[in-house]
């Protein structure tokens, strides 16, 4: 640290990449240009809050592998990655102060929509302006930023197929952007900086996400390869689980190993003019990003969907089940519904789940065991490799039918007519139910005709007598609202 005298600190939270990462591009070139400047990466774990937002370990445990390897990553380009153990949000401030003392003239991020993070990023914005040092935040999350992308009188649009026309039309009008590695010309001893700011080193995660892989450039050819070879059939194949016919980039897009901008200049390079057809496979994929976006303006615009608030204000009044054996029963995948059953024990044996069963379990656990949202939501993120507040948010009103362009409340979910056509030869259920693997034919999708086979759970509910229930609870509440 001799010669450095002043430090442009790149502060990674959700973008964990070296690629296209606005701010460590900016710090770079701002560094070197000055005279014994230095750029130093900085991630600070903060396992207190992360449980407090309900994050799967396997989650962190993602989160801290990717740190370990950015580190080694960014030193060869001389960029010193210092990773910090603290234990909420509130100790990020005491860090900063530490690091103005140290010499820290700018600090630059990306931008995170949730309330909390963005209070904290707030104030830790006029604590340093207050030091005179330089904030910069990069609104990168999102290829077209909420506030872009609005209604013609200026709103937050609502419903997605309107959005996603006005999101489409403003892909015409520019090129996708994106950021190269960038290269230091100082690297920081960080052991040296730790000790001197008297900070703890990040601990190491248990290792319970090591199936996958953590390097940027296995997870940018994981992106390159499905845009080469499975795009084309994403359309045809995307909706069965017992297929490998989504990208499963999920999880790197909600820490920013990827970035969204990354996904779609790749798909322009390879799918090139298949991309301008309405049902293609890389003009659906699309639709997903752009999804994953729409969620995102509707949470930065109405943030009392952090609070757990429906969207649709008048289903605050649905009296949902406060059922906890029904509830566990559906958590451990033993609802003796053979699609549900197989699909929650995904989430529990793997961290992820595909999106068709994402659907028709929430639906299940709402519309079929009237359950709280909420208690769906909550489990989901415990659970999730991926989990990220707006898409799942959003998900999960979809399903109950209380949020934004949500599934129309009457249009109930039955589980095994989508067993049946989404894992029409019971491959899925196989795979994860185990004790009904013997079951031949399309009976795996209903085992209970004759009796339900030994070691299997019989079913927790009747499907046509769950839905005239819940149709009477919606109906009830559609009617007084007038
Ligand atoms: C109840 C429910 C909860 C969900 N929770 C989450 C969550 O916590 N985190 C999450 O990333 N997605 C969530 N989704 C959306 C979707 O299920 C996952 O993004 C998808 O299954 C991830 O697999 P993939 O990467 O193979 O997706 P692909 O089909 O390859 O799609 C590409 C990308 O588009 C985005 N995307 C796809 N579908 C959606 C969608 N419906 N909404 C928003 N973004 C989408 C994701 O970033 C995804 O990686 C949820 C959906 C439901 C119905």
């Amino acid at each position: 640290m001799s010669k450095i005298t002043s430090l442009h600190v790149v502060w990674l939270r959700n973008d964990l990449r070296s690629y296209d990462n606005a701010a460590l591009h900016h710090a770079t070139a701002a560094a070197n240009d000055e005279q014994n400047s230095a750029v130093l990466a900085l991630f600070i774990a903060t396992p207190k809050t992360w449980q407090r937002h309900d994050m799967a370990p396997i989650r962190q445990d993602l989160l801290r592998r990717r740190v370990l390897q950015m580190q080694t990553e960014l030193a060869s380009r001389n960029i010193a990655l210092m990773a910090l153990e603290a234990s909420s949000y509130s100790d990020c401030a005491k860090i900063f102060s530490k690091l103005a003392d140290a010499g820290m003239v700018a600090l630059y991020g990306q931008t995170e929509y949730e309330l909390r993070e963005q209070q904290r990023d707030k104030e830790i914005t006029q604590q340093l302006q207050r030091a005179d040092i330089t904030v910069n935040w990069y609104d990168r999350l999102c290829i077209m930023p909420p506030g872009t992308i609005l209604t013609q009188s200026g709103d937050t649009y609502k419903v997605f197929t309107p959005f996603k026309r006005n999101w489409l039309s403003r892909l015409h009008e520019q090129e996708i952007r994106c950021y190269s590695k960038p290269k230091a010309s100082v690297l920081v001893d960080v052991k040296q900086l730790m000790q001197q700011l008297g900070v703890k080193e990040m601990a190491d995660g248990d290792g319970c996400s090591a199936d996958w892989p953590v390097a940027e450039q296995q997870v940018l050819d994981k992106l390159r390869g499905f845009c080469q070879q499975q795009v084309a059939d994403y359309n045809d194949k995307r909706d069965f689980p017992a297929v490998k016919g989504t990208s499963r980039l999920s999880a790197y897009l909600a820490c920013g190993v990827l970035s969204a901008q990354q996904c779609v200049n790749r798909l322009q390079m390879e799918a090139g003019p298949a991309l301008e057809r309405e049902k293609s496979g890389a003009s659906v994929w699309l639709s997903e990003l752009i999804w994953r976006e729409f969620y995102k303006h509707i949470l930065l615009a109405y943030p009392d969907l952090i609070k757990h608030k429906p969207f649709q204000a008048e289903t605050a009044a649905i009296r949902w089940r406060q059922n906890k054996t029904l509830f566990k029963a559906w958590c451990e995948g033993n609802t003796g519904y053979p699609i549900v059953d197989a699909a929650m024990r995904q989430l529990n044996d793997t961290g992820w789940m595909h999106n068709r069963l994402r659907m028709i379990t929430a639906s299940f656990l709402v519309k079929d065991l009237q359950i709280d949202w909420r208690w769906g939501e909550q489990y989901f993120m415990s659970k999730l490799i991926d989990g990220e507040f707006a898409a799942n948010n959003g998900g999960w009103q979809w399903a109950a039918s209380t949020g934004t362009d949500a599934a129309p409340y009457f249009r109930i979910f039955n589980p095994v007519t989508q067993s049946e056509r989404f894992d029409p030869e019971g491959d899925f259920i196989r795979r994860f139910v185990p004790e009904i693997a013997h079951v031949q034919g399309k009976e795996i999708h209903w085992p209970h005709k004759k009796s339900t086979p030994s070691g299997y759970c019989p079913a927790i509910v009747d499907h046509d007598e769950a839905r005239k229930i819940t149709l009477a609870m919606f109906t009830e509440v559609k009617k007084s609202d007038g």
